[in-house]
């Protein structure tokens, strides 16, 4: 399938002060002076956001890692999906699987967040992936298809939104796998948005996402139905993020 651009973005996590916008500073000031040939976001935590957009948001989209699924009220220390576009966010990573496993979220949740996502006008990052266990056990086509299933909204109809591959045992650990697996699970994934969304879900890119580097990022974004990286550990460095961007 032919391919529209593809998405290089940077997950954060819990990491960044203030004097850490120097790194993505330094990458704006990189594509400005040679343009990527992906579109390349930056999800710091909800902190930076509005320092980020307003340093670089003509260069680097900038995104939240999460938001609740309600507009507003009592949720004490929760971020709404306004609250994030209000602060300069285009984008929003949901259902992480650090956020899946530490905060208990179900693909319920994740897709009550989407339609959050949606109202507010932001791209949901939908992010999917299996354990070692689950993979080792010959399961990760159907839990990510279940998964799929579950987080994905019909809200998505006609919006503009990504799917997230992220092997759960390849975040953060170096472990990365083959390529035919990665190809594998992103076919399960187009097949599951298709009979979902019909034909909205032919075009959404799907990202890989699990210890990119600028050393695997080229034959990664190059595998079919891969249509961008999703970097944690890789992206707090400008040099190593832009590494992976000029890897498209
Ligand atoms: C992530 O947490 O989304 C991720 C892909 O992390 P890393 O690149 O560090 O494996």
């Amino acid at each position: 399938m032919k391919q529209s651009v593809k998405l290089i973005v940077g997950n954060w996590k819990m990491n960044g002060l203030g004097a850490d916008l120097a790194e993505a500073l330094a990458l704006g000031a990189a594509l400005q002076a040679s343009p990527a040939r992906a579109r390349v976001g930056v999800c710091p935590p909800a902190t930076l956001i509005e320092r980020l957009s307003r340093a670089v948001g003509n260069t680097i989209e900038v995104g939240g890692q999460d938001c609740h699924a309600e507009p507003a009220g009592a949720f004490t220390g929760s971020v709404s999906a306004a609250m994030l576009a209000d602060a300069g966010a285009k984008l929003v990573i949901l259902g992480h699987s650090e956020r899946r496993a530490a905060c208990g979220e179900t693909d319920a949740d994740v897709a009550a967040k989407v339609d959050a996502a949606v109202a507010a006008g932001l791209e949901p990052i939908v992010c999917v992936g299996e354990t070692l266990a689950q993979r080792e056990a010959g399961e990760a086509v159907e839990v990510v298809s279940r998964q799929m299933a579950g987080s994905v909204s019909d809200a998505l109809k006609g919006q503009a939104f990504a799917v997230a591959y992220e092997p759960v045992w390849a975040i953060g650990t170096g472990l990365i796998p083959t390529l035919e697996q990665i190809e594998a699970v992103h076919r399960a994934v187009r097949a599951a948005l298709i009979a979902r969304l019909g034909d909205d879900g032919r075009t959404a890119p799907i990202l890989y996402g699990g210890s990119v580097k600028p050393s695997n990022a080229a034959e990664i974004l190059h595998a079919a139905e891969v249509g961008g990286a999703l970097v944690g550990g890789a992206s707090l460095k400008a040099e190593d993020f832009l590494g992976i961007i000029r890897a498209v």
